[in-house]
This record gives C-alpha cells, structure tokens and sequence, in this order.
C-alpha cells in the first residue's frame, strides 16, 4: 500500500506543478484503499510526510520516479487528446455525409461546429462529403445565400465533394410522391387547416382518407395545374393514433405560389421538409450525423423511406449546440440589417463571415467541433468558448502593436532622439524586430496618465508632474527597473486608428492612435494591440478600423 501511496503522491506533484498537497491526495487515498478509513491518522501521518518529501524534489525527479513506479499514469497525461468516437456500420472509402443548409441565411457558428463534425468524419473515413441545399420551400431561398454558403465553406476550409440541389430533383420526390398515391398510401385531404390541427390532436381520422385511388390521382394531377393553394394537400396514410403526431398523417406535398430563386414558376406543388430529406438521406447518404434538435424527426422519416422501399442510413446525433449571447436567428439578423443598414458580416453577429472578420480563425471552428464531439449532452456555446479557443491558435502568431485610446500628448523634456527596437512578438523571434523613432513627442492613453515614475515600453523612463491642468513630463532613464508601471505610447508620426468593439447589441467605436508600423500591414492582418486585446484590421481607408477580437 505504501508503493500505491507513492504513486497518488507523486501523480498529484505532477499535476500540479511539482507541489502535491495533502488535501487533495487524502481523498483519494481513502477512495483507493476504503479500509483506510479506519487508520485515518496514520494515514494522515504518512501522507503528510511523503507530500514534503516529494514536493522538495523537482518535477523531472518526480517524473522520473513515477515513470518507474507507474508510467501508465504519465501516459493518461499526455494522450488527453480529444477524437473522434467510431461510427456504426462505417466503411473506409464507402462512408458518405451531408451537410444540408436551407439556403434561407448566412451560415452561423452552429452550421460551421455541425459541418465540421461531418467534415472530419468524412476525413476519418475516407468517405465522400455531400453540400446539400434543401430549398424545397420556394419562400425562403435566396439566390444570394446559395453562393454565400459556398463561400463561406471554403473560408473555413470545408472541402466538399459533391453538390445537390433539392429543388433540382422535384421530378424524383414526384415519381415518390405518386407511388405512394397509387399504392394507397397517400391521399388528397381538403381540409382546413384547423381541422387538421384539430383532428391530429383528438387522434380522428379525416372522410379524405377514404377517397378512392383513382380519384386522388386526378387531383394530385390537378394540383400541379389549377387547384388553388391551400385548396388541397397530399397527406400520408400513417396512423391518426399513434403517439408520435408526426405520424398523424403527415403533410407529404402542398402547392405555394411563389417564385423560386432557381426554378422560377416551373413548379408549385412542393414536398415537404422530412418527405425530400428522407429520399435524399435515403439514397445518397450512409451516415446522417446532425444535431439533437432533428431526433423527433426520425421516426417519420424512417417511415417514409419503409413506404419508399429505400433503406435508412445510420442516424447519428450530436448535441444540441445553444448559442448564448449572439444573434443568429435569420429573423433577427435580417431586422438588424434593415434597422441599421448593416451586412450579414457585422461584428455583432455570430455567422460565420461575421466572426471570421472579427478574426477568428477558422481553424477555431474545427476545435470547438471536436468539443463538442458526438455526444447528446446539450452544448451551450457563447462567445467566450470561442474567443478562449481562439486565443490559443493566435497569440503565438499575431503581431503586437502600441495603441493608445483617447490619446494625449507629452513633452518629454530631456528625451534623447531614439529609434527603439522592439520585439514584433514576445516570444515569437523569427517575426523579427520592428522600429519606432521618437523625438521626445510622445502620445499615452488618457487613463494611463498620472503622476509619477512611468516607465514607455521599450523606449524609457519617464517622470510626469501635473502642473494646474497640464501634465509635464520628465527624461529619467533608459534603465529599466524592475517594479516600474510600463505603458503604451506612440510617437508623433502615429498613426490615427479606430477600435470598433462589439458589444451585445452595441458597436462602440474608441478612437486612438497606434504605432506608425501599423501600415505595413495588409487589411485581414490580425494583431494584439499590447494591454487591449486582439483585432483584426478591418479597412484602411479613410483610417484604420481595427475590429476587437478579444482580450
Ligand atoms: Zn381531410
């Protein structure tokens, strides 16, 4: 038991930095070992010796030990990885997925997050990537939005092999949909709707369900001529009884008039919503890998396809994805756009080419697929999941640059004429150095303004005296010693700079002037402006507008 003690120990030490704490190692040891509980002191003893025992050894000692004692345990450390779980029934080089859009919006972070699980699954499995647009309600496709998803699949490197237009397989879903008719399985119902409503709810057949074959065919033949909309529907036979009420007689076809972006006027009858995804999913599809909001979708489209004769793909689900805190309800959006006179690209949103200008990078929607994974744990998801994601890829490559909000100007009275070299990266060396000249006309934030010892980073030390309104400041040193406040300035050849800073609902604009190495570089450039956060460069005409990413 000791040796076991050791390893919890040592396993502690080294999740935490080399210092284990008996606290946290007691529980455990009393967790592994339940006989314990009846020598706690001893134990207690034991443990509080070992702690300090192994806590003034370093951590590679420690490491070394354990990997003696138990090198499973380092193991688990460093395999935490996360992947992808295996998916029933998939084959190698024979697995297909779909990512199906309703070409009715801009793509949002939870269309990227699902499209990226499809996309690696597809990578995982050699399989093949279906870009499906289900447009088969001619009101809400938008000529725009087909092109807009394409292109922003390929800005968050989506690569799909193969594309399908719902609406350009009508005739398909109208052989299915008279199939049904004729074999009984379908018929024509005149009902209003709130006698369907109504019967769907009491579980009451309609007299429709009765008419004959011969005669639902001539009014399905009807609808794609002169029946009015709304006069009737095609329903499927299923069962007024059954406790889904999706299967209370579906809706299978109804006939709106209205243009369609690619169709035109060519046709008005339309298939339903689960009656072209079950044929599509049905045919072309091995793996269905959506989100938990379809799962009470299946069972009637698995039924669908039992009356089509075609076989179910396997379903899978992930979790639901929440976004917290952002609008992407294409209602909301579209009001917004109109309100403000905005584009689908505004900072405040959280589609796609709104957090891609924003600087996200698109690897980000990648990782946070993975996180969320295929689990049915619902997943909330705000903007912070996506900023500290994001974080970790741009920190080690984003450029730093001084700016300085509300800016004041200063006389440094007794500054030498200086070029100073400042790191373009902390750590980052091969970004190499960047140079700024002074003069001694120096420009700070007005918050950071104040009196006394301030040290300008990188250049040098100054002393500021408040004299009545004014403040006047003073050359010190070039040393920099340690325990001094260090500042953002910009010399007098800055820069004018705007950082627009989403906020909720709000943009708020702060105006400021960077470093003059700011244009050097190109619009899309994403930086770290020192002690304010990340930003990419938005538009340099008139003046720079830096876009804030996050802290
Ligand atoms: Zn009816």
């Amino acid at each position: 038991m000791d040796t076991e003690i050791r390893k919890i120990v040592l396993k502690n030490a080294i999740d935490y930095k080399g210092k284990a704490s008996a606290k946290s190692v007691v529980p455990k040891i009393l967790g592994a070992f339940p006989e314990a509980k009846k020598n706690i002191k001893e134990v207690v003893e034991k443990v509080n010796a070992l702690v300090s025992e192994i806590n003034s050894l370093t951590l590679e000692e420690q490491i070394n030990q354990l990997r003696d004692l138990a090198p499973e345990l380092l193991e688990k450390k460093e395999k935490r990885k996360k992947s992808l779980k295996d998916l029933p029934n998939a084959v190698e080089g024979k697995f297909v997925a779909r990512l199906p859009p309703e070409p009715g919006k801009y793509l949002h972070v939870g269309h990227a997050i699902g499209f990226y699980i499809n996309y690696l699954y597809t990578q995982k499995y050699k399989g093949k990537l279906i870009l499906r647009f289900e447009d088969t309600n001619p009101q809400i496709p938008k000529k725009e939005y087909y092109n807009a998803i394409r292109e922003d699949l390929k800005a968050i490197n989506i690569h799909y092999d193969q594309e399908i237009i719902e609406s350009n397989n009508m005739e398909q879903y109208y052989s299915y949909g008279e199939q049904l008719i004729k074999e009984n399985l379908a018929y024509a119902c005149s009902c209003s709707k709130e006698e369907i409503s109504k019967k769907r709810r009491n579980e009451k057949e309609c007299s429709c369900r009765n008419r004959s074959t011969e005669e639902n065919l001539s009014i399905w033949k009807a609808m794609h001529a002169d029946v009015k909309e709304g006069e009737f529907i095609i329903r499927l036979k299923g069962n007024m009884k059954d406790k889904d009420p999706l299967l209370r007689d579906p809706t299978i076809f109804r006939i709106i008039d209205a243009e369609h972006p690619l169709q035109g006027r060519k046709y008005r009858v339309w298939p339903s919503y689960d009656f072209a995804v079950a044929i599509e999913d049905g045919l072309n599809v091995t793996h269905v890998l959506r989100g938990a909001e379809f799962l009470q979708r299946t069972p009637l489209q698995n039924h669908i396809r039992s009356l089509l004769g075609i076989k179910n793909p396997e379903i899978i689900h992930y979790s639901r994805v929440n976004i917290i805190g952002g609008l992407t309800s294409g209602r909301e959006i579209r009001k917004l756009i109109q309100e403000e006179n905005t584009t689908w690209d505004d900072p405040r949103l959280m589609t796609i080419r709104a957090l891609l200008r924003r600087g996200i990078n698109p690897e980000t929607f990648k990782l946070l697929a993975i996180n969320v994974g295929i689990s049915l744990a619902e997943t909330n998801l705000d903007y912070k999941h996506i900023s500290g994601t994001n974080k970790k890829l741009i920190d080690p490559i984003a450029k730093r640059c001084f700016f300085v909000a509300d800016p004041i100007k200063l006389i440094v009275e007794g500054a030498p004429e200086k070029e100073a070299e400042i790191p373009v990266h902390p750590k980052n060396e091969k970004l190499g150095k960047r140079k700024i000249k002074t003069n001694g006309v120096i420009w700070l934030a007005k918050d950071d303004l104040h009196e006394g010892k301030l040290r300008l980073k990188d250049l040098y030390t100054i002393e500021i005296k408040k004299e009545g309104e004014e403040y006047k400041a003073k050359f010190l040193t070039e040393v920099f010693e340690k325990g001094t406040e260090v500042i953002q300035w910009v010399p007098s050849d800055f820069v004018k700079m705007n950082l627009i800073i989403p906020e909720g609902k709000k943009l708020i604009t702060v105006k400021g002037y960077a470093e003059p190495t700011i244009q050097n570089y190109p619009v899309g450039e994403i930086i770290q402006l020192e002690r304010v956060g990340y930003g990419r460069i938005d538009s340099k005409e008139p003046e720079v507008n830096v876009i804030f990413s996050h802290k």
